[in-house]
């Protein structure tokens, strides 16, 4: 996954925000969502997907488009 490498990659650089990509239910997406690490690692770790503001997560889209 793409952001498990962003992840990797800014791993030292502590706190400060980094970009990743929002995992909304539309795979084309690549709106860019700025948190730090930690913020990411609480959302993976609650199995949330990181969203933009107005992007819904997948099985939500899924159960409303359907
Ligand atoms: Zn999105």
């Amino acid at each position: 996954m793409a952001n498990e490498t962003i992840r990797a990659a800014v791993r030292a650089q502590g706190r400060q925000p980094v970009p990743f990509f929002c995992e909304c239910a539309d795979l084309g997406c690549r709106q860019a969502i700025w948190l730090p690490l930690e913020d990411y690692d609480h959302h993976t770790q609650a199995g949330e997907p990181i969203l933009a503001d107005g992007h819904a997560r997948g099985h939500l889209a899924a159960a409303l488009s359907g």
